[in-house]
């Protein structure tokens, strides 16, 4: 693999500076799965390009394999993690943004150019320009054939591909290290609390804005959900970052590589869904009741739109995880204002439930002794009275389509009830008729021609016209 840095600026050998490497010399540095070696094909006054050449030694990965149980000696020598590995080792003084010999270079936006060759990018050409266009580079990809010689055998999944604009090259390196892994996919090293600071590191400054920073936080942290979680939950705490924010489509249909991409599970678009349509209507303070871990608490956060955010729920252990989830001792307070959470039962009328423009009850309902529904009722809509009202809860009809659950079982062992698509819209139209509420009825999740979407939702708004005005004034 080789990857070359070009700068065209007046002084263009600035770069030798700026990388740390004498253009006059051939560099080499030993890694655990090889050797990369810097050296420099053009170094003149109009014209500068330092490559890095990265020689990967199939033995040196075999032994790298049984020195550390963490490499896996499988991967194609193309994967770009490597690459990125090389990156942070020849170019580290670069990507930390220092320069010891001439420190004014480092703030210098330059034109610079990059090219790879050769990088296996999943999802294609799509995902680099989608990956790197946002950060202002023009972008130029090229498939490369299977082999050379027989074109007829159809396309690799291996590209060529370059890239063009101005900007630092602390920057292009940050870009580079972080982008890179997320084009193959595949990282060949274990994932831990590490690659965290890491990504939060390298992504300062521009991750948080990236519209695609799902699928890079995703990838990059390949999916395991609780290290992407403290990633979201940090970039938060950036007064800027509008991140997992409710509008920001999932992976999936961003990207429209449907067959390559796995979709979102079903409680993250589920999330998503509720805190639209709470957004769409425009509710600025929410509560969200028997908020859990505080999972669409931090969507919320993440959305300026919603001023005053409330969580309550009956368990302190769940609080306590959302607190430290949300970060909340560390958050700045100016957004600290903008959230609170409670402990409390719906089943009891509560004073700090008062004055919200809308609860959501996500996956709650079913938790609650059909008994006591009467009860948490009253405390919903009569005393609390938001205008809007969000229920979620399973659809029973589905389970027949979960392979793993047995038929008759519930999908939780704390559910007291699952309801079917007309038990859930009896209850609800009964309940809306009842405390003055119009209801609407929504799918969550992939619709079967039978069986309909594995959850379900309710949104009540409140039908007389006359509280509407009283409440405006
Ligand atoms: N809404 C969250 C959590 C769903 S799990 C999410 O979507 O991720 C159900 C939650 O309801 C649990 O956190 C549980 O503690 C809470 N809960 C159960 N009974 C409750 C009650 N009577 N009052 C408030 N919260 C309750």
């Amino acid at each position: 693999m080789l990857l070359t840095i070009t700068n065209t600026a007046p002084d263009a050998t600035d770069l030798g500076f700026l990388l740390h490497k004498n253009p006059a010399n051939l560099h080499t540095a030993d890694l655990p799965f090889g050797k990369a070696r810097v050296f420099y094909t053009a170094a003149g006054s109009d014209v500068c390009s330092a490559c890095l050449l990265l020689e990967i030694d199939p033995v040196d990965l075999v032994r790298g394999a049984q020195q550390a149980e963490d490499y896996v000696n499988d991967r194609p020598y193309v994967s770009s993690s490597y690459m990125t590995v090389a990156i942070g080792r020849v170019f580290g003084t670069a990507l930390a943004g220092n320069c010891q010999k001439r420190p004014e270079l480092v703030a210098a936006r330059l034109p610079l150019r990059v090219d790879v060759e050769v990088i296996r990018a999943r999802g294609g050409g799509e995902v680099l320009r989608r990956l790197f266009e946002p950060l202002g580079y023009r972008v130029e990809t090229a498939r490369l054939p299977l082999d050379e010689r027989f074109p007829e055998w159809g396309e690799s999944g291996y590209y060529r591909f370059s890239m063009a604009g101005e900007t630092t090259v602390h920057d292009l390196l940050s870009h580079l290290y972080v982008l890179l892994p997320v084009l193959d996919d595949e990282k060949h090293y274990y994932v831990g609390d590490d690659e965290v600071e890491k990504l939060l590191r390298h992504g300062e400054g521009w991750l948080s804005r990236h519209p695609e920073r799902q699928l890079i936080v995703s990838r990059y942290l390949k999916r395991r959900s609780s290290l992407i979680d403290q990633v979201f939950a940090r970039l938060l705490d950036d007064e800027n970052a509008a991140v997992e924010a409710a509008e920001s489509k999932s992976e999936r249909s961003t990207l429209a590589e449907k067959d390559l991409e796995r979709p979102l599970t079903l409680h993250t678009q589920r999330l998503n869904q509720v805190a639209t349509r709470l957004k769409e209507r425009g509710a600025r303070r929410v509560v969200d009741l028997g908020c859990g871990e505080g999972r669409l608490l931090r969507r919320l956060l993440a959305d300026r739109s919603f001023e005053g955010i409330l969580g309550m729920d009956v368990s302190h252990r769940s609080l306590e995880v959302a607190s430290t989830r949300l970060r909340l001792e560390q958050m700045p307070e100016r957004q600290r204002k903008r959230i609170d959470l409670i402990q409390g039962s719906l089943l009891y009328r509560d004073r700090r439930l008062a004055g919200f423009d809308a609860a959501a009850l996500v996956e709650v309902i079913e938790h609650l002794d059909p008994a006591r529904l009467a009860a948490m009722e009253r405390v919903l809509f009569e005393f609390a009275h938001p205008r809007h009202i969000v229920i979620t809860t399973p659809n029973r009809e589905y389970n027949g389509l979960f392979p793993g659950l047995p038929a008759g079982k519930m999908r939780h062992g704390d559910h007291r009830f699952e309801w079917t698509r007309l038990e859930f819209a009896m209850w609800a139209r009964a309940t809306g008729t009842r405390f003055g509420y119009e209801v609407v009825f929504e799918p969550v999740g992939p619709v079967d021609g039978a069986c309909g979407a594995p959850s379900q939702m309710a949104i009540f708004t409140l039908a007389d016209r006359l509280t509407d005005k009283a409440d405006r004034q």
